[in-house]
């Protein structure tokens, strides 16, 4: 089959990933096949290819946003031919503290799908039985894709701030995740403030309906209650905290941060504001955010790229060149 292999992660500029024939993986027990039929590109792609998490592996294909469709080893629940999605979480080990406390997303040895297994920028992909989650029908495969990262670890960030329904939210950055977020919060009633950099993501932003959207060094005019951030930056992650009334919670939808800068603690953080990171997902967030997308017909903007193009898709989110989300195609 035709996958995209990263052996030496390096600067995405210079090709990282190289487009080649390899075997078709082997069925493994617990393990079902997948014909991938789309592949969402995530910022962890990214991290991944460039090196900024640690090679878990020699040769990893990457791609943790899968949509495809069972050609082996269906189950009763899911038989062959049934679309699909598998998400960052490849599987946890059921068994550690984490796991037993229905915090599987802490899960102390977890598989991380195109980082420590095999991910979708390839014609197949193998993914396990128990964490793969039925898609809505109304959503072609260009669409379902960005929802199973981007999409369900933005829901987890608005739970792991405590968005209550009617807020005044913001948003730092306004990519992929945080432009299938924003419908959420519009389902609950919240108001929407977006500071994010690229006249063309604040133009989006705008178009989807955000009260207000300024550039990334502006800030909301009216404190919020909760804050997300999403770029990978420690400079927004202060920006968002000052914008916080009292009490309110920061979530860092970020699985990698340049560094956090020193800031001033009497005014950004007494007061009983909170900064909480926001850290891969549990099945039930899947199970629950694709039902809600489905009840509020979300429909993410997806820029379509052939597996060819991997490198590219990549370069055109790390350069924030896309609207809405990258999605390849094999
Ligand atoms: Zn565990
Ligand atoms: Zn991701």
């Amino acid at each position: 089959m035709k996958a995209a292999i990263l052996t030496s992660p390096r600067d995405i500029s210079t090709r990282p990933l190289e487009i080649r024939d390899v075997a078709k993986p082997e069925l493994e027990p617990g393990n079902v096949l997948l014909r991938v039929r789309a592949c969402g590109v995530c910022r962890t792609d990214l991290h991944i290819v460039e090196g900024e998490l640690p090679p878990q592996r020699q040769e990893i294909i990457p791609g943790h946003q899968i949509v495809g469709e069972i050609v082996d080893a269906g189950t009763s629940d899911l038989p062959q031919g049934s679309r699909v999605g598998v998400s960052w979480i490849g599987g946890v080990d059921g068994s550690c503290w984490y796991c037993r406390q229905n915090m599987e997303n802490l899960c102390d040895s977890p598989t991380f799908t195109g980082y420590s297994v095999n991910g979708g920028y390839a014609e197949y992909a193998p993914a396990r039985a128990d964490f793969i989650f039925p898609l809505p029908e109304a959503l072609n495969d260009m669409q379902a894709a960005p929802l199973l990262c981007a999409g369900i670890i933005g829901f987890r960030s608005l739970r792991v701030a405590e968005v209550k329904h009617g807020e005044r939210v913001g948003l730092f950055g306004f990519g992929a995740s945080a432009h299938l977020a924003i419908a959420v919060l519009h389902a609950w009633n919240c108001e929407v403030y977006v500071s994010t950099r690229g006249a063309s993501h604040r133009q989006l932003a705008a178009s989807l309906g955000a009260t207000w959207v300024g550039s990334e060094n502006e800030a909301p005019p009216v404190k919020l209650d909760r804050a997300i951030t999403f770029a990978p930056s420690g400079d927004v992650v202060v920006a968002a905290l000052a914008s916080l009334r009292k009490g309110g919670v920061v979530a860092i939808n970020a699985i990698h941060l340049d560094r956090i800068p020193q800031f001033d603690y009497d005014h950004l953080l007494w007061g009983e504001r909170q900064m909480r990171s926001v850290t891969n997902m549990t099945r039930t967030d899947a199970r629950d955010f694709l039902q809600i997308a489905a009840e509020i017909n979300l429909k993410p903007r997806a820029t379509v790229f052939s597996l060819d193009r991997a490198n590219e898709a990549l370069a055109a989110v790390k350069s924030d060149a896309i609207n809405g989300a990258a999605v390849i195609v094999p």
